[in-house]
């Protein structure tokens, strides 16, 4: 035992930060995790949870609309904003304790307050009344998560972020979304969902850049089929403000009269006031804490995940970074590394979108000749719902080895039906293994076993 404070110092109580400060503790380490905020970071405060709770709630809108065609009357509906916001916080709070049970049960120490490197192996953590204390540690661990880029350029004081938007008070009737990114998109749809006209303007020719571009053009239509205005190619020019409302100018000419402005234009890693400069610790250009294979800094005992790592922005993501760090500082080091290239992801929009592997383009260029399988339906559901929405479906395949190298699908429940296709993929699906495999009938995700002519 050598005579440092603790083994593991970690600095932020977000996904990444608790699970790294569990699983630690659990190999015997003396652990210490420090957190300036409310425990469970950016997931569970003002991202995933959050979001998802309320993409819940808006999916109930359609749902009494659909619901008419079953044979249900449905009288007059109403929303309550106000109830919604005091039973998500509520919720919030409840998991908050939850992650404060889960690290005092793992015998990891919880210090409250603001941390920041004083040398490679001391780290200062400023509680709320100003109070400094110091720990040494014999490995520290960054993860501190992200934090929305903060808006600039016209109307850029009345605009707000993600973090903001929980909370909004009033509830924006009409609300203008700027981005077309995963938290543009979610947002857009789940305002619209809720009640509010919904303009998302974004700066280039797709939603979703990075996307499978038939995927991303795919849900970009069925989102305007919801409602939803989406103004491509288009930036905001000018923004003036009369009253409470904000008269936006675009680039395109059209001008939108909204009660809130959404910057959705991305996230930065959140490394202010750590002291990783004075350290010798050299921010990549985008921002992001540069770390080798085994998330070490430029000092050894300085490590860092998650998305202040920036491999992908994604709460598993930081979950796994975590547990691979564990291992090779207390466990065997025989956890295999990260496979960034399989790892599934979905956007709550409406529909939903969900992909595992590769964008049809990203294929072609790192595989050359691929086969494409696609489906696109009315789900049974929507034969007496009267809804429009249709979903689509997709294959990719690389034709020289029969191996499936992407999955992608718009439609309801994505997220679930990839989900599970995500581990054949990971475990080196092939699309004959998919044409032995049996259906379950009558569901939307059978369709990704039935499919037997390629398109392309
Ligand atoms: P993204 O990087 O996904 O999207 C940012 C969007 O803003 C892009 O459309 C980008 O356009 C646009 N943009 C960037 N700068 C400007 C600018 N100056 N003017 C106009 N438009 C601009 O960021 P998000 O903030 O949406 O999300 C951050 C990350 O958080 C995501 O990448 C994802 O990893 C994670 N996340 C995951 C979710 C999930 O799993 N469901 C949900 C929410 C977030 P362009 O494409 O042209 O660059």
């Amino acid at each position: 035992m050598d005579s440092f404070d603790c083994d593991l110092f970690v600095v932020g109580a977000g996904s990444g930060g608790v699970r790294a400060s569990r699983m630690a503790a659990a190999r015997g380490a003396r652990v210490i995790v420090a957190e300036g905020s409310a425990l469970g970071g950016t997931c569970v405060n003002l991202g995933c949870i959050p979001k998802k709770l309320y993409s819940h709630a808006a999916h109930c809108h359609e749902q009494f609309q659909e619901a008419v065609g079953f044979g249900w009357h449905v009288g007059e509906v109403s929303f309550d904003w106000q109830r919604l916001r005091t039973r998500r916080a509520a919720e919030i709070t409840r998991l908050n304790g939850v992650y404060d049970k889960l690290l005092s049960g793992a015998g990891v120490r919880l210090v409250r307050g603001w941390a920041r490197l004083l040398d490679p192996h001391t780290v200062g953590v400023k509680s709320h009344d100003g109070e400094e204390q110091r720990f040494t540690a014999r490995h520290i661990l960054l993860a501190t998560g992200g934090r929305p880029q903060r808006p600039s350029g016209p109307g850029a004081e009345w605009a707000i972020t993600s973090d903001e938007l929980f909370d909004i008070d009033p509830f924006p009737r009409r609300l203008l979304v700027v981005g077309g990114g995963y938290i543009a998109c979610e947002f857009a749809s789940i305002f619209q969902g809720l009640g509010s006209q919904v303009t998302l303007v974004h700066r280039g020719p797709r939603i979703l850049r990075g996307f499978d571009e038939e995927i991303a053009g795919f849900a970009d239509l069925e989102m305007r089929k919801k409602g939803l205005t989406v103004r491509l190619n288009a930036t905001v020019a000018e923004v003036q403000r009369r009253g409470d409302v904000q008269v936006v100018r675009l680039s395109d000419g059209h001008t939108v009269e909204v009660d809130a402005v959404l910057q959705a234009t991305g996230r930065l890693p959140l490394t202010e006031g750590l002291g990783l400069e004075a350290l010798g610790i050299t921010l990549n250009a985008e921002g992001t804490v540069p770390v080798d294979a085994r998330f070490q800094t430029a000092i050894p005992s300085v490590l860092a995940i998650g998305d202040l790592v920036g491999h992908k922005a994604l709460t598993p993501v930081a979950l796994a970074e975590a547990m691979v760090l564990v291992d090779h500082l207390f466990g065997d080091g025989q956890r295999p590394p990260i496979d960034y290239e399989a790892i599934a992801t979905a956007v709550f929009t409406h529909p939903n979108i969900a992909t595992v592997g590769m964008s049809e383009e990203r294929a072609r260029r790192l595989h050359g000749e691929v086969r494409v399988f696609r489906s696109e339906f009315k789900a049974l559901k929507h034969t007496l719902s009267d809804s429009t929405e249709r979903t689509l479906m997709k294959i990719v395949v690389d034709a020289a080895t029969d191996r499936v190298l992407g999955m992608h699908m718009v439609g309801a429940d994505a997220g679930e039906v990839i989900q599970g296709f995500a581990v054949a993929v990971q475990a080196g699906l092939t699309k004959a293994q998919i044409d032995r495999t049996i259906g379950i009938h009558p569901t939307g995700a059978e369709e990704f076993v039935t499919m037997r002519e390629p398109v392309r």
